[in-house]
């Protein structure tokens, strides 16, 4: 018999229940014992959501307060001296600490949080140093365990794998030695296993996706050495080997070799995974967790292609050796498409969510188990819901379709090269050596999703909203001129987010009222829905950057959300490649463009913070990703004049291994984090060069902290050490939107001040 399983749930709650529990918690409106009870009960509501729809092993310890891997770090004692831990169990300020920054009311620096492998989740890299000890530190797997066997479940407890958390982390000072690290680590990991079978663990889930990124024949070595010994401890318990978001690779003999009892592998995003299996098998008595119900997506499954594959499975590896899985934890996903009351009745049976996605895997299951015949009615509706959405009207758009043929996407691109460009915008702007400028947003106040909350409710109405905006967008643009900043920006006080603010003046898009989706701790977001084809029914922007440009003589940049982060911020049909939605959005990009160069905005921003992370886990499929992302970003741009200067903006990750595509993007202006971390651009640029325009940002907008004159001269100066002075421009790492209106103040008096210092020591220099 197969049997049914996911590698983890969703944890935030339907209603986002940890998140309001986690948030009272920090903010002492909660006890700890009121946020335990509440974390209880999410836990026996998801236990029996997952039993109600017909799992059969449960995953335990999917649960986290903020991150699994920083529970990694804190079971096995792995908490950096900062945070002044003195050894036995970490309590909950420990941990929290380390997640948020603030130890007992003092600052500390949180630990680094980046993405998880190609997701919009983040995770907490954990901090390790070459001399790292560990110890067991923490019992909440064991705990969780009682409690789910209390409940009566068969529990498979999911850990992060040993591997892949050192793999994941990142060393503190001199680089570690991942091979010593590992040797000290798995006597934890023995522990641990140890506690967990006296616990009666049914399975141990191991999460080893590290090696769904290409890695070394060393690093795959790792492997055997970690499971050989947690094979031998094992007892009563049997180990599953956990992977997901991509195909194994090189790694897959390896993998497929171990010591353990279940090997499980995403089937939807590593596809490849298939042609793995059938080239190397899978050893004799080793189960195949298959990962076949999309984790990350909302759509649902074509059960009867999943069915027939599962078959095909099931006749090379056998029936009882098959667990039918989603391919990835659910935590992408939000939790019930039956909350979406409002969304448009065609499309909604096309969705499934983490509760439709446990449904579907348990009648897989059964179909599998007790033949097509006895699910064939679900079948045949399941069939007639995919046959309705190919002929949907809803899907296809007949003038995008035309436009797309007609206009080749790829070959867009500006009239003039860079050097040319840049003199009319220089001769139209008449800008200051280091011009300064923000991002774009400026403190989003309690006040203005105040408003925003009674505007969406119907309690304020349109002409009261927009008389609100424009007070804020007057005073914004008057403080700007005060500052003396050289190009304002209009706020950005009339965006909810910079995704959904396009997605819903956009067709092809749709959003939901509940599909919260974990971002980290204690952030969700409700990623945009694109179901259909793309276009831009009226300008979108037009309206507020006219309104800012007509109060200045200053320029105010025109601000958008570029194509590939629309497209990665959203939830993304699967009916065609995602470079094709691309193109479509971007040529609605291009359209809101050219009204805007129409308009008389004489310089617009294209925001592309997602371009990186859009990159494949695979170096070798890194090329074709930014290939078509570099030309959809062109094709916006190519909306504008040659006078007209496009700016683009990025964050949220390391540029230096993507400069070429960057400098590819033809961006007139490029703004880019860099003093959050550390100066550490600037080295690009000193074994690349840049030839375009660039502002690598001089202070971190994440931190509360007014950053002194000095240390932002300092900035600028380094920037002076790679760049020349008529490329560089000053400006923050990022929007300011969340910074208080006095940090915010402060830090752009600093900034200007510290280019005024700069410009007068290179005015001073030259007089020489
Ligand atoms: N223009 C946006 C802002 O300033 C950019 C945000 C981002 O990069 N994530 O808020
Ligand atoms: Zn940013």
């Amino acid at each position: 018999m197969a049997i049914s399983t996911i590698p983890g749930f969703p944890r935030i709650g339907r209603h986002r229940e940890l998140k309001w529990a986690l948030e009272g918690f920090w903010g002492g409106k909660r006890t700890e014992q009121e946020l335990n009870e509440t974390a209880a009960a999410l836990r026996a509501e998801h236990r029996a959501i997952q039993r109600a729809a017909g799992i059969d092993l449960l995953p335990v310890n999917d649960f986290s307060f903020y991150d699994q891997v920083l529970d990694a770090s804190v079971l096995v004692g792995a908490v950096p001296a900062r945070y002044g831990w003195g050894g036995g169990q970490i309590d909950a300020d420990t941990c929290f600490a380390m997640a948020r920054g603030r130890a007992k009311d003092r600052p500390v620096a949180a630990l680094d949080m980046t993405k998880w492998f190609d997701t919009n989740y983040h995770y907490l890299v954990p901090e390790l140093t070459a001399d790292q000890a560990f110890s067991v530190s923490s019992d909440k797997p064991i705990a969780e365990l009682a409690e789910a066997a209390a409940d009566g479940v068969t529990a498979k407890v999911a850990l992060i794998g040993p591997v892949s958390y050192l793999l994941l982390a990142r060393p503190a000072g001199d680089a570690f030695d991942v091979f010593a690290l590992l040797d000290r680590l798995l006597p934890v990991y023995e522990t641990v296993v140890e506690r967990l079978v006296a616990g009666g663990a049914a399975w141990i889930q191991f999460d080893e996706s590290a090696f769904t990124y290409d890695r070394t024949a060393d690093e795959i070595a790792l492997l055997d050495r970690a499971f050989q010994r947690l094979a031998a401890v094992k007892g009563s318990a049997r180990l599953a080997i956990h992977t997901a978001y991509g195909h194994l690779g090189d790694a897959f003999p390896a993998i497929a070799a171990l010591p353990v009892d279940a090997i499980g592998l995403d089937l939807v995003h590593g596809r490849k995974n298939l042609d793995l299996l059938e080239t190397h098998g899978l050893p004799a008595g080793k189960e195949l967790v298959a990962g076949i119900v999309d984790g990350r997506n909302i759509w649902v499954n074509d059960l009867d292609a999943s069915l027939t594959l599962l078959e095909q499975l099931a006749a090379k590896v056998g029936n009882d050796r098959l667990q039918v899985s989603s391919s990835s934890s659910l935590l992408h996903t939000p939790y019930d498409v039956r909350l979406e009351t409002a969304l448009d009745p065609e499309l909604t049976p096309w969705l499934a969510f983490a509760e439709q996605k446990l449904a579907e895997i348990a009648l897989l299951t059964r179909g599998l188990n007790e033949g097509r015949a006895a699910i064939a009615a679900e079948l045949a509706d399941r069939a007639a819901v995919l046959a309705a959405r190919t002929s949907s009207s809803l899907r296809r758009n007949a003038a995008v379709q035309e436009r797309l043929a007609a206009e080749k996407v790829e070959e867009a691109g500006r009239q003039s090269p860079y050097a040319v460009r840049r003199d009319r915008q220089q001769e139209r702007l008449n800008l200051p050596p280091l011009p300064t400028t923000t991002i774009g947003s400026f403190p989003q106040t309690g006040e203005v999703r105040r408003a925003r909350r009674d505007f969406d409710k119907g309690d304020l109405d349109v002409a009261a909203y927009e008389q609100f905006l424009e007070g804020l967008t007057r005073d914004i643009i008057r403080l700007q001129e005060e500052i003396g900043l050289d190009v304002l920006v209009h706020g950005e006080f009339e965006r909810n987010d910079m995704v959904q603010y396009f997605g819903e003046q956009l067709d092809g898009f749709a959003f939901t009222q509940n599909g919260w989706v974990q971002s980290y701790g204690s952030r969700c977001v409700r990623p945009p829905v694109i179901f259909g084809d793309v276009s831009r029914p009226a300008p979108m922007t037009v309206r507020w950057a006219t309104f800012a440009q007509g109060l200045t003589a200053k320029p105010v940049k025109g601000m958008l959300t570029g194509p590939v982060t629309i497209l990665n911020w959203s939830f993304v049909r699967d009916d065609q490649p995602r470079s094709e939605t691309c193109r479509q959005i971007a040529l609605a990009i291009r359209d809101e463009v050219a009204d805007l160069d129409a308009a008389g905005i004489a310089a617009i921003q294209i925001d592309e913070p997602a371009l990186r992370e859009g990159l494949p886990l695979r170096r070798s499929e890194w090329d074709a990703y930014l290939e078509w992302a570099v030309a959809c970003f062109r094709a916006s741009a190519s909306g504008a004049r040659d006078e007209t200067q496009i700016h683009t903006h990025m964050c949220y990750s390391d540029f230096g291994d993507i400069i070429d595509a960057i400098s590819a993007l033809d961006a007139d202006v490029i703004s880019i984090e860099n003093a959050r971390s550390d100066n550490a651009l600037l080295e690009t640029f000193r074994s690349h060069g840049y030839d375009k325009a660039i502002g690598p940002g001089v202070f971190d907008i994440h931190s509360p902290r007014v950053a002194p004159v000095c240390e932002m001269v300092g900035n600028v100066e380094a920037s002076l050490e790679v760049l020349d002075a008529g490329q560089l421009w000053v400006n923050p790492d990022c929007g300011l939107k969340t910074r208080k209106p006095d940090e915010a103040h402060d830090s752009l008096i600093a900034m200007v001040e510290a280019a005024r210092q700069v410009r007068e020591r290179i005015a001073a220099h030259s007089a020489r």
